[in-house]
């Protein structure tokens, strides 16, 4: 009798497990609490998977041999306990999909940088020719890419919410951007067990792994000799020479991750094309696995020169009556928010706000300081960024709608300034998700 697997969740990565398990001859069914979208439902029942929506019921999932589930489901959730007391193994379709390939695997995860990371590393492949796919967190199921293509090479974005439930996948490389607390909730408020999670990025790899982290985290850093795997070990730094390794000193970017000189790539890093100290941190990871996997060096640096950076993540919208308006949307943390004012070279009316997470703002105020004149507040209850910055700028102005907050802040904008919306906070309060918060602000901008 062929095996049963149950999948909780029916998005993205839960129908994307659907399709390979029933490619492999599992009996599958998927089970989700919430309504499935239409387009995977059609998916669902052109691929013949039963399912149901709305409920768990437990007499369809108790009974499997394995659980795939979304990493949206926490351990807390009922279905999850009932599952764990039976002993039922629960995994996610990233480890799924892993047992069905031999291909490369190049694995991003971090607190912050993931996407641009992925996209950049992914942009780097296609130039040199690779036969890559992109998966993961950022959008794509592997189990689909495994399920309908042959690749050579696959980059993925890895969460630790993916990670959790990750046993013996084994990434080739391994990249950790950065650490620094986020999603506390998840991990029972203890930043440990945050670290943890985003170390087993490096579960599994052997010797002839690599691993590749950012020397200047200290989070990073201060756990990797507890916790990190046997991989080789390649640092990046902005600011310090380490070799092997990648870095960027006097503006000029280095890799050299071996002896041999007529691999060790340098150009300047105004001829990037990813602004900001932390696009530099991104842009050294993604040249560091292109260098490491003997990608031309021409090819590097055309590519380092000529990407696109992804939407939402300090993308240029316009510049309207000398005022350069940028939308940072996706920076949800106080720290992507530091990373966007940091490399902000004019004076910025800054557009901040929405579900604050328990944001400690203390880290900002040096730059709000010596960078923002003007605070335009975007949310519903905005009374901790009139606390946290109050004395920092000239005027904090609250508004409640992304057209209303374009336009404030291109009425109290002179030329020569940014508008820059980089908010700090979740935005749940006011928008379905950061894409559709800065969709609307570039609409709102489009029509100033
Ligand atoms: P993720 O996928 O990890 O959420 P993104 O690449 O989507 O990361 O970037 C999210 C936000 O974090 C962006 O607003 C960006 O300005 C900021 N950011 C990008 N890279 C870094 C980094 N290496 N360190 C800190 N902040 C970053």
């Amino acid at each position: 009798m062929s095996q049963r697997i149950v999948i909780l969740g029916s998005g993205e990565s839960g129908t994307g497990a659907a399709l390979l398990a029933k490619q492999k001859g599992f009996e599958v069914f998927v089970s989700d609490k919430g309504a499935i979208p239409q387009n995977y439902k059609d998916e669902l029942v052109a691929m013949g998977v039963e399912f149901e929506e709305n409920q768990h019921t437990e007499s369809f999932i108790l009974n499997a041999d394995v659980v795939i589930k979304s990493p949206g489901i926490p351990e807390k959730n009922d279905i999850i306990k009932a599952l764990r007391v039976k002993g039922i193994s629960i995994i996610n379709e990233l480890e799924f999909a892993a047992r069905y390939t031999n291909a490369y695997k190049i694995c991003i995860t971090g607190t912050n940088g993931k996407t641009t990371t992925t996209s950049l590393i992914l942009h780097l492949l296609q130039k040199a020719g690779l036969n890559v796919a992109v998966a993961g967190n950022i959008g794509v199921s592997m189990c689909r890419m495994v399920a309908t293509g042959n690749y050579d090479y696959y980059v993925i974005e890895v969460s630790s919410f993916q990670l959790d439930d990750m046993y013996e996948f084994k990434a080739d490389i391994a990249i950790l951007c950065n650490i620094t607390p986020d999603h506390l909730d998840r991990y029972n408020y203890e930043l440990q067990n945050y670290v943890q999670s985003k170390f087993r990025i490096t579960q599994n790899q052997d010797e002839n792994g690599l691993f590749i982290y950012c020397a200047d985290d200290e989070l990073t850093t201060k756990n990797i000799n507890l916790i990190a795997g046997k991989a080789k070990r390649l640092p990046f730094s902005y600011g310090s020479e380490v070799i092997p390794g990648g870095y960027v000193i006097n503006e000029q970017f280095h890799i050299n991750l071996d002896q041999n000189q007529s691999n060790q790539f340098n150009m300047y890093t105004s001829e990037l094309t990813l602004r900001g100290i932390h696009n530099a941190y991104n842009s050294l990871a993604a040249a560091m696995v292109a260098n490491a996997l003997q990608i031309r060096k021409d090819v590097i640096r055309e590519g380092l020169m000529d990407f696109q950076n992804v939407e939402h993540r300090l993308e240029y919208v316009a510049t309207i009556r000398g005022v350069d308006f940028i939308n940072d949307s996706k920076a949800t943390n106080v720290n992507s928010a530091w990373y966007a004012l940091e490399s902000m070279d004019k004076p910025v009316i800054w557009v901040v706000g929405g579900i604050d997470k328990g944001n400690d703002y203390t880290m900002l105020k040096e730059l709000v300081k010596a960078k923002v004149r003007i605070i335009v507040c975007l949310g519903v209850d905005n009374s901790r960024i009139h606390e946290a910055f109050a004395s920092d700028v000239d005027m904090i102005l609250n508004t409640s709608s992304a057209q209303e907050a374009a336009h404030v802040a291109a009425k109290m904008s002179a030329p020569g300034e940014t508008v820059l919306l980089s908010p700090a906070c979740a935005s749940f309060d006011l928008f379905k998700n950061y894409e559709d918060r800065g969709r609307q602000f570039k609409a709102a901008v489009k029509t100033l």
